[in-house]
C-alpha cells in the first residue's frame, strides 16, 4: 500500500468555507481542442467547493483510504524541519500544486528513496528538478489543460486592468476620492494596440482568441508555428524571434513553460528592446523574468505596467520588491486555481492515481517525465534542466 504525501495551500484565514457564493459551476466535458476533461471512475467532492487547501484534500481521502493507502496532507513545505521533509523519505507519491509548490530538489529526491510518482495538481512541473527525476526514474505528471482557460481569462483581465489603469482608479474609490484626472492620466484604450504572446500553446492561443474581438493586432512567438488556418482566422503575425515580437508589441504576455530556454528570458536587454511604455503580463513563471530588471523598468518608465501572479520562490517573502514597485497589478498565484479549475485538476489527479494503482498507462498528454526521459507534453514543450535552484531561500 502506498503512502501519498500531498502539499496544499493553507485554509482561508477565516476557516474552511461553510457556504459558497454560487450553487454550481458549468459542466465542461471537452477542452477547446477536443481533449476530454478528466475521466476518473468517480469523484467524492462537489465541483465548485474549495479543494486546493489543506482541508479540501483534493477530495481524495476517501478514495485513497478505502483502497488501503495512507494520505498525509500538509502546507508546511519549506526547510529541513518542515512536515514535507519529514514525511518524504517513505512517500511513494507526492502531490503538489504550482500555487504552493513543494520544491522537489535533487537533495530532496535523493532522500525520497521510495518516490515513484510526482503529480502536479495543475500545470507546470518546474518545481521538480526534472533532471534528477529522470535519473531516478520518477514519473512526473500534470493535469494538462485543466486550468489553461482559467489562466487565459486572468491574462485578459490583467491586460485590461493595466491598460485601463483599473486598480489605481478602484483605490481612489476605497480612499473616498473622486479623482478622475488622477485615474485617467495613465488610462488608455486597448483597441488598436499590438498584443504579442511568447508561447502560443493552450493558454497563449486562448488569450489570442479572447482578445480578437477587442480589435487589436495579434502577434506570437513560439518554437512551432500554429496551423496556417488558425493564423488566418485570428489574423496572427508570427515572429521568428522573441526580440522581433517584443519590438512590435505594446502588450506582451508570457505563456511558455519555465525551462532552460526561458529562464530569465526577460532581462534588462530584452526589456530594453520593448517599446517605451509597454505592458508585460506574466502568469507563466516568475523566473522567466529578471526580478530586479522588472522593477528598474517600471521605475524608469520603460514598462508602463507589469502584472501577473507568478513569483519565485513561492510564497513570496514579505519584502519581495514586486509588492511595492510602481504600476503593478500582481496577485498571489491564483489564476489557475479558481474553484472551477480545482474541480478539474482534482478529478485529473484522481484519474492519474487510478491509472497508476491499476498499473495502466497514464494519459500521454499528462506526462512530463516517464521512464527516465521527457515524455508526452514534457517532450514537446520542455528541455529538462533544474529550475528549482534558489527555492531553499524561501525557508
Ligand atoms: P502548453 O504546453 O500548451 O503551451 C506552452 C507553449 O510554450 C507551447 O506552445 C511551447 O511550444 C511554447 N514554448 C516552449 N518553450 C518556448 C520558448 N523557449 N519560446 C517560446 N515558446 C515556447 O502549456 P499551457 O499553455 O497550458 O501553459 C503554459 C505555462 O503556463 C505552463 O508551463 C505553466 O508554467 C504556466 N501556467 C501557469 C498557471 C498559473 O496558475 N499561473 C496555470 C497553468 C499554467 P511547443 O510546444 O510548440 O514546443
Amino acid at each position: 500500500m502506498a503512502k501519498v504525501l500531498m502539499v496544499l495551500y493553507p485554509d482561508p484565514v477565516d476557516g474552511y468555507p461553510k457556504n459558497y457564493a454560487r450553487d454550481d459551476i458549468p459542466k465542461i466535458d471537452h477542452y477547446p481542442d477536443g481533449m476530454t476533461t478528466p475521466t476518473p471512475s468517480k469523484i467524492d467532492f462537489k465541483p465548485g467547493e474549495l479543494l486546493g487547501s489543506v482541508s479540501g484534500e483534493l477530495g481524495l481521502r476517501k478514495f485513497l483510504e478505502n483502497a488501503g493507502h495512507t494520505l498525509v496532507v500538509t502546507s508546511d513545505k519549506d526547510g529541513p524541519n518542515s512536515t514535507f521533509d519529514k514525511e518524504l523519505p517513505d512517500a511513494e507519491i507526492v502531490i503538489s500544486q504550482p500555487f504552493w509548490p513543494a520544491y522537489l530538489t535533487a537533495e530532496r529526491i535523493a532522500k525520497a528513496k521510495k518516490l515513484k510518482l510526482a503529480i502536479t495538481a495543475g500545470i507546470g512541473s518546474d518545481h521538480v528538478d526534472l533532471d534528477a527525476a529522470m535519473k531516478r526514474g520518477i514519473t512526473v505528471a500534470e493535469i494538462t489543460y485543466s486550468n489553461s482557460i482559467s489562466v487565459s481569462e486572468h491574462v485578459v483581465m490583467m491586460i485590461l486592468a493595466l491598460v485601463r489603469n483599473y486598480i489605481p482608479s478602484y483605490q481612489w474609490v476605497i480612499k473616498g476620492g473622486w479623482n478622475i484626472a488622477d485615474s485617467v492620466a495613465r488610462s488608455y484604450d486597448l483597441e488598436g494596440m499590438n498584443v504579442g504572446t511568447v508561447g502560443a500553446g493552450r493558454i497563449g492561443l486562448a488569450v489570442l482568441r479572447r482578445l480578437k474581438p477587442f480589435d487589436v493586432k495579434l502577434h506570437y512567438f513560439d518554437k512551432h508555428r500554429v496551423p496556417e488556418k488558425v493564423e488566418k482566422e485570428l489574423g496572427l503575425t508570427y515572429h521568428p524571434s522573441v526580440e522581433s515580437l517584443v519590438e512590435a508589441s505594446d502588450v506582451v504576455t508570457i505563456n511558455a513553460p519555465l525551462h532552460s530556454e526561458t529562464e530569465r528570458l526577460f532581462d534588462d536587454r530584452l526589456i530594453g528592446r520593448m517599446k517605451r511604455g509597454s505592458y508585460l503580463v506574466n502568469t507563466a513563471r516568475g523566473k522567466i523574468v529578471d526580478r530586479d530588471a522588472v522593477v528598474r523598468a517600471l521605475k524608469s518608465g520603460q514598462l508602463a505596467g507589469y502584472a501577473g501572479d507568478v513569483w519565485f520562490p513561492q510564497p513570496a517573502p514579505k519584502d519581495h520588491p514586486w509588492r511595492t514597485m510602481p504600476h503593478h497589478g500582481m496577485t498571489p498565484h491564483v489564476s489557475g486555481t479558481s474553484l472551477s479549475a480545482q474541480a478539474r485538476y482534482a478529478a485529473g489527479t484522481r484519474e492519474i492515481l487510478e491509472s497508476y494503482f491499476a498499473g495502466k498507462p497514464i494519459r500521454t498528454e499528462y506526462l512530463i517525465v516517464d521512464k527516465g526521459k521527457l515524455a508526452g507534453t514534457g517532450a514537446k514543450s520542455y528541455t529538462g534542466g533544474d529550475m528549482t535552484k534558489g527555492a531553499e531561500e524561501v525557508a
